[in-house]
């Protein structure tokens, strides 16, 4: 922490320099941490499974007066994510709870860094919000044991579809300072509209044998359709075997043109409009005015349930059409910066088990891997390149977004090049390029 906090108080020079004592003594680093693993077998002669504990430091702020001295330009994206630890292992719910407790004993221990630089003295507490990275993760930590649960007001799948049911007993409970993740999400809708999709013949969920032919053929027509208008491979199992193609980008595709996504699939054009608004809304930096956004989301719920009562909404849809306004509210950061860590992505970047590394024993391995991700994501450096490398752009959002938005506060010293829009941006394309 204290040397993170040090290359950024460089990074940002002079900005740093001109704070008052009162400022310097009154300092606070916001980051979101989390773990992930990757179950790709990038390496033929290495761990087929790494699991890394992270944190990117979002914005350093001054307490007492709410001045925010830095933020994070590229919050989506894993430039600033600095690798806390990282073990050769299969993730599974019980070493999720083992590493989240790890890192947050570790928080619970930290003290404010005190740094001396510019012949001042610069304190700086932390404050670290953990971020939900996965459905599965998220109920390991709850100590939830299967996923069709949702692990805020702990209905099962069969009770989603019934919204008054649902509705009632909301406990709000400390993990809604999860957040959402923006891709995640994303994604699993695109995969619910897909499956619903498939079943939309037969009308029912439960299917038998005699049905199993013409779920088979549907699939198919559907797949070749996407690839063949809209050049998307949709729920195809990758080479490797880890997964499919259903990422972040291929979410966005299916999003993006709701009038080709409902021709293809044969949902109801309005429903796709309307989680397209949703997701919009929710990606974007801006603040979000609840009780419009509330009524949007259950508005939704209500379409969903009266076209499709036979096929129950999934934890994810649920989670976000019922519980999405309760948990923007408890979010201390806008919703959209709370996204996913990228560490996936981070993940394929360790040079691991290389020419160089051969001759390494496992210790100075681990530390060069350590270093190399320390480096790679140093304050200080990433600072300098990303303003030459990103060009700015405008996102236009839908008037049905903007409208559930409160007007934006021109709050922030912006590093110079790029903005949030561009990391909306900039976290899909790093994932579809890594990914297919
Ligand atoms: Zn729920």
């Amino acid at each position: 922490m204290d040397h993170t906090i040090k290359r950024l108080l460089m990074h940002i020079n002079d900005r740093a320099k001109s704070l008052s004592e009162q400022e310097r003594k009154a300092l606070q680093i916001v980051c979101k941490w989390g773990c992930d693993g990757s179950q790709e077998n990038l390496y033929e002669d290495g761990p087929s499974n790494i699991i890394q504990s992270s944190f990117i430091p979002l914005k350093l702020v001054c307490s007492f007066n709410n001045k925010i001295i830095w933020q994070n330009p590229m919050m989506w994206s894993t430039r600033y994510c600095r690798a806390i630890k990282i073990r050769f292992e299969k993730l599974t719910p019980d070493i999720m709870l083992e590493e989240i407790d790890y890192i947050k004993n570790g928080i619970s221990t930290l003290k404010a860094s005190k740094i001396l630089l510019y012949n001042k003295t610069f304190t700086v507490e932390h404050k670290m919000i953990y971020t939900e990275i996965d459905e599965k993760v998220c109920n390991a930590d709850v100590h939830a044991n299967s996923t069709p649960k949702c692990y805020i007001c702990n209905r099962t799948t069969k009770d989603f579809n019934n919204l008054s049911m649902v509705k009632k007993d909301i406990k709000v409970p400390e993990m809604l300072e999860f957040g959402l993740s923006i891709t995640h999400i994303r994604t699993r809708l695109f995969e619910s509209l897909l499956y619903l999709s498939y079943k939309l013949p037969l009308k029912k969920w439960e299917t038998n044998d005699n049905d199993a032919s013409i779920i088979k053929q549907r699939k198919i027509d559907i797949k070749n359709k996407f690839r063949m208008e809209m050049d998307l491979l949709v729920d195809r199992k990758k080479l490797s075997g880890n997964g499919t193609y259903n990422n972040g980008w291929a979410s966005r595709k299916f999003f993006l043109n709701p009038e080709q996504t409902a021709k293809i699939t044969g949902i109801n054009i309005d429903l796709i409009k309307r989680f397209k608004v949703i997701l919009e809304t929710i990606s974007c930096k801006y603040k979000i005015q609840l009780n419009k956004f509330a009524a949007y989301a259950h508005k939704t719920a209500e379409m969903y349930v009266e076209l499709y009562p036979w096929c129950p909404m999934t934890p994810t849809m649920h989670k976000i059409l019922m519980h999405g306004p309760i948990i923007i509210q408890h979010s201390i950061i806008a919703i959209g910066q709370l996204s996913r860590t990228v560490e996936k992505v981070q993940n394929k970047l360790i040079p691991l088990f290389n020419d160089d590394g051969a001759d390494l024993s496992q210790t100075e391995c681990n530390k060069q891997i350590l270093d190399d991700l320390l480096a790679r994501s140093d304050p200080l450096i990433t600072g300098m390149s990303s303003s030459l490398e990103r060009k700015k752009k405008i996102r236009f959002l839908i008037k049905e977004t903007s409208e559930m938005l409160l007007p934006t506060e021109s709050e922030m010293p912006q590093d110079n090049a790029s903005s949030d829009e561009d990391d909306y941006d900039g976290e899909d394309s790093e994932l579809s390029s890594d990914e297919n």
